[in-house]
Order: structure tokens, then C-alpha cells, then sequence
């Protein structure tokens, strides 16, 4: 039995992951759960999954799930609960943005295995994170696009001779369609109806933009090493193909499966060996189509950034993410409209100064420094 810590557990992720806990009974224990403040969702988890540790970042909501349980759990927060994470052997870090930073700094700290769908955390500190795996730590990627190509490469990080490029598929987000001078006019509601897959809002949004596209670029250049001239995007509007591994003999090795994160969320739990429920089976019957078409950079810019931001190097990519993560909070709270989430990140990444963050709390430094500079952005726009 291996134990686990769940970190977003109320999130989209962290409910998959308890999802597949709940269907092979016996192969997991839970260690520790926890979220920021949803204490109806983690207190019902707790209930149904008894962990040693469970826990709430936000103050108020951990007083609340304080007063609900008994003695047999340990209620923590702040970096106590964080800490916790070094009482399990697998780590599911389904927090939501650049918070998740500390628990992914911590469990590779404390060499565990580490499932990384808390994509923010390795872009922000990309070449600190990887000197933490470095020490023993063994990171699975947990977003889709990175699972199809880890499993392209027979569940490795490493590039085999004869690699070409990596070709990440994106759906292409509810504006594929969209003509330019409509998107001013798109509202949140618009921006949260993915076409393919369900997630939580902030990764939502992203994907409208095409920033999690961009974010996934950077994070794929960490995972596997790759330079930029070698990650292509192509958008596949059926999400079929998570992403391919493309050879220099012109071979391409692509991952199929039908929209459903348990089945990257499961290699991370059980790799090298896979689950033996199916998760996103494809009903070979039925027919279907694959089809692929260019990102219409002009359209969504923000991909482009992201690969500036990405070749940039150093705390480019953090400041980056920072000014994207208040760009689309700002959005979310309708201080400012979705085109205005490019115009946030571009004038917050004018202001960036080349710069290489050495620690995990120079990033976290130079992500507050970023965040107040976005801030200021979005009050200009909201003003105008
Ligand atoms: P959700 O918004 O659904 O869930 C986020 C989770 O993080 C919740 O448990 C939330 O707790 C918790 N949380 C929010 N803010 C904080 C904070 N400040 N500190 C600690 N915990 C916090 O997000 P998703 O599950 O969709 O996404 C989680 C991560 O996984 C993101 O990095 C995303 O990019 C990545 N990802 C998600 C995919 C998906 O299909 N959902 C696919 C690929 C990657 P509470 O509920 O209490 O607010
Ligand atoms: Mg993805």
C-alpha cells in the first residue's frame, strides 16, 4: 500500500485523484489531504478517506475544520500542512497556480515521487526545481500534453537518439472559431466553457488564451530538456492526441485517449506499471477524425510571449506566469476584459529586468515584485 498526499484535493484534480483512490481499494493510503479554504468538500473527504493530516491554507477555514474533527487527525496550515506532504511517498500536487511552489520544492526536497500537474511551479522555477530532482526525487508530469509524451518515450524523461521535435496538441479553447473583433466582447462564462476538457477556472481561462499552451511549452522545455526550436504546437481541435514525439526518420509516436485527466493522473500513481481500470478507453467502432490546423498567432498572442519569456531564461518565465496569474483574476472579477489579459501580461513583461532567481525564495520574491507591477497594469486598464 502506498500513502499518498493530495494537495488541491477539492480541486478538479485533486477530485480525480481520490476518484481513482476510491477504485482500487487497498492499493493507496491517504496521508494527507489538503486545500485552500473549500472546508464542506475537505471535511466530507476526511470523513470518507481518514487521513493522519488534513489541513486548510486559508485561516478562517481551518478554524472551521478544526471545530469538525476528532483528535484521530492533526489539523494544519501554512507550512506545517506544506511539511506534512514528507509523510507520504507520493505526492499529487493539484494546487492551484504559483502557491503550489512549496509543495513541489518540498516533496522533491525530501526525494519522494512528486505528480506534477501544478504546472506553475515549474515554470516559475525551472532549473531549481530540476536541481531538486537532481538529489533523488522523481517527478511525473501529471498535465496531459506532458504524460502523452512521457509515455511516447516508454515512461522517461530522457530524450532517445534520433529525437526530432516535440509536437504539443492543443485544443485550440472555446475561441478557435472566434473572429478577432468578437473577442472583445466575450464574457467569463464564455471563457470557462472549455470544448473538451473540465477544469478549474483559472486553467480554464488559460486555455482560452492559449497561455496554457504557452505555460505548457516552457513546462515541456524543464520536463524534457528540449530547446524551444524544438517544441512545435499544432491545435487538434478532438483532443485525441495529447502531444508526439516526432524522430528524425520522419516517425511520429503520438498518446491517444478520449479527454479524461485520471489517466495521466494514474501513471503518476502507479508508473512503471499502468492501472487496470481504463480511464478515457477510445471505442474504436465509432468513427472518428483527427484533424490539425496552425494557431492563429494573431488571434492569441500570448503563445508567442510565452516563448519569448521561455528563451528569456532565467526569472523571465516566473514573471511571466505572476503577471498572467493577476491578469486572469482580474479577468475573473471583471476589472478588466479577456483581451486585456495580453495586454496585462505584455506591458508587466516591458518592466521585467533580466535577472536569475538562485533560491525558491528569490522566486517567490521576484513573483510578489511581478505581481505588484501586473496590479498597477490592470488598475491602468480597468481605469481607462
Ligand atoms: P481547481 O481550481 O479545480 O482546484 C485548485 C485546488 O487548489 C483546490 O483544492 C483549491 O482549494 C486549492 N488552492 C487554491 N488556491 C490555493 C492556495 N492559494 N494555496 C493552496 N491551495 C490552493 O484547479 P485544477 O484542479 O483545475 O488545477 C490545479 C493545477 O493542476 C493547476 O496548476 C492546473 O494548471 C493544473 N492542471 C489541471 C488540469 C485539469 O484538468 N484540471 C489539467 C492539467 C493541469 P479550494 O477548493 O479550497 O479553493
Ligand atoms: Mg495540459
Amino acid at each position: 500500500m502506498k500513502s499518498l498526499a493530495v494537495m488541491g484535493s477539492t480541486g478538479s484534480i485533486g477530485r480525480q485523484t481520490l476518484d481513482l483512490v476510491r477504485q482500487d481499494p487497498g492499493a493507496f493510503e491517504v496521508a494527507v489531504l489538503a486545500a485552500h479554504s473549500n472546508v464542506d468538500l475537505l471535511w466530507a473527504q476526511v470523513q470518507e478517506f481518514h487521513p493522519p493530516v488534513a489541513g486548510l491554507y486559508d485561516e478562517d477555514a481551518v478554524k472551521e475544520l478544526r471545530n469538525r474533527v476528532d483528535s484521530t487527525v492533526s489539523v494544519l496550515t501554512g507550512e506545517e500542512l506544506v511539511a506534512a506532504v514528507t509523510t507520504a511517498e507520493i505526492v499529487i500536487n493539484g494546487v492551484m497556480g504559483f502557491a503550489g511552489i512549496r509543495v513541489t520544492e518540498r516533496a522533491l526536497t525530501a526525494g519522494l515521487r512528486l505528480g506534477l500537474a501544478n504546472k506553475e511551479s515549474l515554470i516559475a522555477a525551472g532549473d531549481l526545481v530540476l536541481s531538486l530532482v537532481a538529489l533523488g526525487g522523481d517527478l511525473i508530469p501529471v498535465d496531459s500534453e506532458h504524460s502523452a509524451i512521457f509515455q511516447a518515450l516508454g515512461q522517461s524523461r530522457e530524450l532517445p537518439a534520433g529525437f526530432a521535435q516535440l509536437v504539443i496538441t492543443a485544443s485550440g479553447g472555446p475561441f478557435r472559431q472566434v473572429p478577432a473583433h468578437l473577442l472583445e466582447k466575450v464574457t467569463i462564462e464564455d471563457a470557462l466553457a472549455h470544448p473538451t476538457w473540465s477544469m478549474g477556472p483559472k486553467i480554464s481561462v488559460d486555455s482560452s488564451t492559449l497561455f496554457n499552451k504557452g505555460l505548457e511549452v516552457i513546462e515541456a522545455h524543464y520536463l524534457f530538456g528540449v530547446g524551444y526550436d524544438e517544441i512545435s504546437v499544432v491545435v487538434h481541435p478532438e483532443s485525441l492526441i495529447h502531444s508526439m514525439v516526432e524522430f528524425t526518420d520522419g516517425s511520429t509516436l503520438a498518446q491517444l485517449s478520449m479527454p479524461d485527466m485520471r489517466l495521466p493522473i494514474s501513471l503518476a500513481l502507479y508508473s512503471p506499471y499502468r492501472s487496470s481500470s481504463a480511464h478515457g478507453a477510445i471505442d474504436w467502432s465509432q468513427p472518428r477524425t483527427l484533424t490539425f490546423e496552425q494557431v492563429d498567432r494573431r488571434r492569441f498572442p500570448g503563445l508567442e510571449l510565452a516563448y519569448e519569456a521561455g528563451r528569456l531564461g532565467g526569472g523571465a518565465p516566473c514573471w511571466m506566469n505572476a503577471a498572467n496569474e493577476v491578469a486572469v483574476e482580474a479577468f475573473l472579477a471583471s476589472k478588466v476584459g479577456w483581451p486585456q489579459i495580453y495586454e496585462v501580461v505584455a506591458r508587466t513583461m516591458d518592466s521585467y529586468e533580466m535577472c536569475t532567481p538562485m533560491s525558491i525564495d528569490e522566486v517567490i520574491e521576484l513573483d510578489r515584485q511581478a505581481r505588484v507591477v501586473a496590479a498597477e497594469r490592470v488598475q491602468v486598464l480597468a481605469s481607462v
